[in-house]
C-alpha cells in the first residue's frame, strides 16, 4: 500500500507517487519559507508589469497560454492520471473544463472590471461617479489534489485575468500538475506572473505569511481554519473553498433513470473524491423503491480497479481509506444496511461503490464528508422533509434537485452556494456562474463575474463636475442649504407608508422566538 506522505525532518525534496502502483512519478523541491518569500518577491515584480497591461493585452497572453495548454492536453491528462490515479477520460474532462474557465476569465475580465460610470444621485448631482476593479497584487493559491487542474484554475485564471500575479502551492500529492502549469505559462508569456512553490503543509503555511495580498485556499474545512488563522496575523484576506456534504433530492415526478444516473455519477466519479460530489440522496416515498432499484441496477456494473478503461480509479490519499471505512462501519453499527458494497468494499487502494439505506441522520455517513464512492439513500414523505434534511448540515456547497414541475422552487429553498436541476454538478462547468459555498464549505467565490471581482478591490472615484447648488461638505455651509437638504430628502425619501403591525399571536411570539434561538 502507498504510504502516507510525511515530511522527513530537514528533507529538501519529496516524491510524488502513483496511487495505483506506489511508483515514484517525480521528485520535487520542498520550498522553504525563505524560498516562498523569494517567489512572492519575484511575483510582485512580475505583477507590476502584468497589471500595467491593458485588458486586451492580458487577454492575448492568456489566450496564448490557453493554446499551449490545449495543444498539450494529452500530456497534461497523463500527468494528472499518474499523480491522482484518475482515469485518463476523467483527467481530460477536468482539464477541458479548466481550459474553458481560462478562456472565459480572459475574455470577460475587461467587461466586468473596467471603469464604469454610476449614478451620483440627486443629492450629489454635481459629481461624476465611477467605479473600477483593480488587481490586489500577488495572490497565493493553495490547492487540493482531487481536481489538481480544475480547482486551482478556478482561482488562478480569474486572479490572472484580473491583473494579479499568482504564487501557487499545489497539494503534495499533485505537485507535477502545478509545475507543469507554471512552466507552460512561462513559455507562453515569458514573465514569471504564475509561479509554483512545492512542499508540504509548511510550504502552504509559509505562503500565507509571505506578504501576499490575498490567499485563495481550496481544501478541507480543518485546513481552511488554519489558513485563515495564519492570514489573520497580517490581515491578509482569504477565499475558502472547503468541503461539502451535498444532497440530491428526487421528487415524485422526476425522471428516475436520469436521477439514478446522476446520483451514481455524482457519488462515484473521481472515486467519490469530489467536493461537490453527491453523498446523500432523499427520495419521495412514492418513488423510493423504484429509484433504488434503478440505482442498484446501474451501480452493479461499476468497478474500481487498475484495468485499462476502468471508470473508477484508486483513492488518491491513502489515509482517506480509514475515513471511508469508519463512515460505513458507523452507519452499519447504527442500524443502516449496505444494499451494495459495505465495509469489505474498502480495499488497500480501491473502494467499490457502496450504497447505504436506513442510515440514521446523525451518523457520520450523513453528517461528515466521506470523500469516497459511497451514498446514503433515504425515503422522505414529501419534498418539505427532503429540503429540511438537505439543509440540516453545517456544510452548504452544492446540491441537486430532480423534479419536473418544482425544480426551481425546490432549488431556491436549499441552503447551498450552488444547485443543479435535473443534472449534476453542471454549475461547475458554466464559467459565468459563481462557485463556492456557505457555512463549513467556506466563503468567497471563484468563477464568473464574482470570481473576477474576488481578486480585486473596488476603486470608487467621485469627480466634481460643477460647483454644488447645495454646498454641504464645507464649514461655510448655510442654514438655508441645510433646510433645502431636509426638503430634498423629505421629497425623495419621505413617502413610505408605515406597514400596519400584524396582530400578536395568542401563543406569544416572544416565547416562540426564544425557543428557536
Ligand atoms: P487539505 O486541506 O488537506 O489540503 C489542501 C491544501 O492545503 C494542500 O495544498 C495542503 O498541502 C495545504 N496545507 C496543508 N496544511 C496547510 C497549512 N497549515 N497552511 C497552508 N496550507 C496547508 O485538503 P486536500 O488536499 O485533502 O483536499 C480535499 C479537500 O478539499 C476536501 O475536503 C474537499 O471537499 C475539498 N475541496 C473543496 C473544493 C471546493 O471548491 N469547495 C474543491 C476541491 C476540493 P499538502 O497537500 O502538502 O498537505
Amino acid at each position: 500500500m502507498t504510504t502516507v506522505q510525511a515530511r522527513p525532518e530537514g528533507a529538501t525534496t519529496f516524491e510524488s507517487l502513483d496511487p495505483t502502483t506506489g511508483d515514484v512519478v517525480a521528485t520535487h523541491p520542498v520550498h522553504t519559507e525563505a524560498e516562498v518569500r523569494e517567489a512572492v518577491a519575484r511575483a510582485r515584480e512580475a505583477a507590476a508589469w502584468w497589471s500595467a497591461l491593458s485588458f486586451d493585452d492580458r487577454e492575448k497572453h492568456l489566450t496564448a497560454w490557453k493554446g499551449v495548454v490545449t495543444r498539450r492536453l494529452a500530456q497534461l491528462a497523463d500527468l494528472m492520471h499518474r499523480e491522482t490515479g484518475k482515469p485518463h477520460g476523467d483527467a481530460t474532462l477536468e482539464a477541458a473544463l479548466g481550459i474553458d474557465h481560462l478562456g472565459w476569465a480572459a475574455t470577460h475580465a475587461g467587461k466586468v472590471l473596467k471603469r464604469r460610470k454610476v449614478s451620483a444621485g440627486l443629492v450629489m448631482a454635481n459629481q461624476a461617479a465611477t467605479v473600477e476593479y483593480k488587481p490586489l497584487g500577488v495572490i497565493g493559491v493553495i490547492g487540493p489534489w482531487n481536481y489538481p487542474l480544475f480547482t486551482p484554475m478556478g482561482s488562478i485564471a480569474y486572479a490572472l485575468a484580473a491583473g494579479n500575479a499568482v504564487v501557487f502551492k499545489p497539494s503534495e500529492y499533485t505537485p507535477g500538475v502545478g509545475e507543469w502549469l507554471a512552466q507552460t505559462f512561462l513559455e507562453s508569456v515569458g514573465h514569471p506572473v504564475l509561479q509554483v512553490v512545492t512542499g508540504f503543509g509548511d510550504t502552504g503555511a509559509a505562503l500565507c505569511r509571505a506578504g501576499v495580498d490575498k490567499v485563495a485556499f481550496t481544501g478541507s474545512t480543518a485546513t481552511g481554519k488554519r489558513v485563515m488563522a495564519a492570514c489573520a496575523e497580517t490581515l491578509t484576506p482569504v477565499v475558502i473553498e472547503a468541503g461539502g456534504k451535498d444532497a440530491l433530492i428526487v421528487d415524485a415526478d422526476a425522471d428516475l433513470d436520469a436521477a439514478a444516473d446522476a446520483a451514481l455519477w455524482g457519488a462515484c466519479s473521481n472515486a467519490g473524491q469530489t467536493c461537490t460530489g453527491v453523498e446523500r440522496v432523499y427520495v419521495h416515498e412514492q418513488v423510493y423503491d423504484d429509484f433504488l432499484a434503478r440505482l442498484l441496477d446501474q451501480a452493479r456494473g461499476l468497478r474500481a480497479d487498475a484495468q485499462p478503461g476502468s471508470q473508477l480509479g484508486p483513492i488518491t490519499m491513502p489515509k482517506q481509506l480509514d475515513v471511508i471505512r469508519s463512515h460505513i462501519q458507523d452507519a452499519l453499527d447504527r442500524g443502516g444496511r449496505a444494499v451494495l458494497g459495505g465495509v469489505e468494499a474498502v480495499g488497500e487502494r480501491f473502494v467499490q461503490p457502496t450504497i447505504l439505506v436506513d442510515v440514521p441522520e446523525d451518523s457520520l455517513a450523513v453528517q461528515e464528508e466521506t470523500f469516497g464512492p459511497t451514498l446514503t439513500v433515504a425515503k422522505v414523505r414529501d419534498m418539505e422533509e427532503a429540503i429540511e434534511r438537505t439543509n440540516a448540515t453545517r456544510y452548504g456547497l452544492g446540491s441537486t434537485v430532480f423534479s419536473k414541475a418544482r425544480g426551481m422552487e425546490l432549488a431556491s429553498r436549499i441552503r447551498s452556494g450552488m444547485t443543479a436541476i435535473n443534472g449534476v454538478i453542471t454549475f461547475a462547468a458554466i464559467p459565468s456562474l459563481p462557485f463556492g459555498g456557505i457555512g463549513d464549505s467556506g466563503f468567497g467565490r471563484i468563477h464568473g463575474e464574482d470570481g473576477l471581482k474576488e481578486f480585486t478591490y473596488p476603486k470608487a472615484i467621485a469627480r466634481q463636475r460643477f460647483k454644488p447648488v447645495l454646498a454641504l461638505t464645507t464649514f461655510t455651509r448655510t442654514d438655508k442649504a441645510e433646510q433645502q437638504l431636509a426638503q430634498l430628502v423629505t421629497m425623495l425619501h419621505g413617502r413610505g407608508t408605515t406597514i400596519p403591525k400584524a396582530p400578536r399571536a395568542t401563543t406569544g411570539g416572544v416565547n416562540r422566538r426564544r425557543r428557536t434561538r
